[in-house]
């Protein structure tokens, strides 16, 4: 609207955009910053100040082939003048999401087969939920309800999955409810193992407490154990050794179903296909979502295992067709800029990259910043990195929570031109960049996250 001024656009912002995770009453008193965004190539956006970031975090870690692809455009607009969309209610479907779906099972192998499509990682978890609860009826156990998460896990802000994320954030003041949903331990070593403990008997006692609980609760009553094969928004927290082989034999041995909750950790970020793939993990659920399009239109799915699914074919044979039901399911313009997605991270093996660049990326940050004294980890594997703040190194005491650390080593890092994460539990950075980083851009990271922790302390 050519009424619209540069100016008006940031006024007409806070006065109507209802901005997610955000202080409201600041923002709309103008008391937090406010950014326009108005481009973006490969790892860099830019803004309407003409002023640069090179995006550490891929957006909201979703970016993977970075800002600016033409060819997904292209995609996205060829589809749309084709068939924008159509449903897929009652065996409708399109070209797009049948390839999509095909080409994503024979990456995931491990005998799955089939992808409910969604919008949103929030959706997809919902629907694990609905599906677990439905497959664990017809399969004559209607008390065999109850779902694991772990504490510090994310897996969305709608009612079931906030209650699933185990951050206090996410339930303040929300009357989330708290029945079936419980929560185990979160699996970082460094943080909550004890003196003497290794790693190996860290994991041994985490899949123990696990095994604990559902024997409190009773086993006949727990349907489902959902985990991030890596925890991101609960700090970057690559598992402790041999941590997902403890926990499936506790889960196996009481017939709790897994899901595998890939929505960071899909389509490359772990420097495999999928974060299942790194840890040897066999869900029986897996849910998908940002990588999945590179967040170039909104995309999510449930892949299916065959023993679940199999309960589905016997529901819909005792009971009619399944009321479950998105209507942008299998949406033929969002599974277009999928398939386009794919096809870069295919041909420019990025999934490689975030192998290769992301272990340089972690031994440039533990190199630089490892020994300084406010740092007490860097830890880290494919494209995903925290360096984790303490008060004190030789305790591991956690910040004063009133320097607000992270968010000021945030701050800071974005006056430098790079966008990191003050992860929101604990006091740490984190990083994420899109796939297609390369060693230089690396460096800058780096060498502006020394600059920033030398100026801070
Ligand atoms: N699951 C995980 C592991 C996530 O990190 C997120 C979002 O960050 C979600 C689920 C929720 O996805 P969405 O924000 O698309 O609803």
């Amino acid at each position: 609207d050519e009424h619209v001024t540069a100016n008006d656009l940031e006024t007409l912002d806070r006065a109507h955009v209802f901005h997610p995770s955000t202080h409201l009453a600041q923002f709309a008193r103008g008391e937090a910053p406010s950014r326009i965004v108005t481009g973006g190539k490969g790892c860099t956006i830019v803004d309407r100040d003409g002023r640069k970031s090179l995006d550490a975090f891929a957006g909201l870690y979703c970016v993977n082939v970075g800002y600016g692809r033409q060819e997904i455009a292209d995609a996205i607009y060829a589809q749309a003048k084709e068939l924008a969309y159509f449903h897929a209610y009652a065996g409708h479907s399109n070209e797009q999401v049948i390839r999509l779906s095909s080409r994503i099972v024979d990456k995931v192998g491990l005998g799955m087969q089939r992808i409910y499509w969604g919008l949103s990682g929030s959706d997809a978890n919902e629907t694990n939920i609905k599906l677990v609860w439905y497959y664990n009826n017809v399969m004559g156990r209607p008390e065999k309800k109850k779902i694991i998460s772990r504490q510090r896990g994310y897996h969305g802000s709608g009612i079931m999955t906030g209650s699933l994320t185990g951050l206090a954030l996410f339930h303040n003041a929300f009357d989330l409810p708290r029945s079936p949903i419980l929560h185990t331990s979160c699996p970082h070593y460094w943080r909550y193992g004890r003196e003497g403990e290794s790693e190996a008997d860290f994991s041994k006692r985490m899949a123990a407490e696990l095994e604990e609980l559902i024997l409190a609760e009773g086993p006949e009553t727990v349907a489902a154990f959902i985990g991030e094969p890596v925890m991101g928004t609960g700090g970057i927290i690559p598992p402790p050794e041999g941590y997902w082989q403890e926990i499936q034999a506790v889960l196996n041995k009481y017939d709790i179903l897994l899901i595998a909750d890939e929505v960071v950790t899909g389509f490359g970020r772990t420097g495999e296909y999928f974060g299942s793939h790194t840890y040897g993990i066999e869900p029986d659920l897996i849910t998908i979502a940002k990588g999945v399009t590179s967040a170039y239109l909104p995309l999510s799915g449930v892949i299916v295992g065959e023993k679940v699914w199999q309960g589905l074919e016997k529901g819909t044979d005792d009971l009619g067709v399944i009321g479950h039901g998105w209507t942008y399911s299998a949406h033929p313009t969002c599974a277009a800029a999928a398939n386009a997605n794919l096809d870069i991270i295919d041909r420019e093996d990025l999934t490689a990259n975030a192998r290769e660049t992301g272990g340089y990326l972690l031994k440039s940050l533990q190199e630089a910043v490892g020994d300084h004294r406010l740092v007490g980890e860097v830890r880290g594997v494919g494209l995903m990195a925290a360096v984790e703040f303490v008060g004190d190194k030789d305790t591991k005491a956690a910040p004063d929570p009133s320097l607000k650390v992270g968010m000021k080593m945030s701050a800071a890092l974005l006056e430098e031109g790079v966008i990191a994460r003050a992860m929101p539990h604990s006091e740490c950075l984190g990083f994420s960049p899109p796939l297609v980083i390369t060693r230089d851009e690396v460096d800058q990271v780096v060498s502006a996250t020394k600059r920033v922790i030398e100026r801070i302390s």
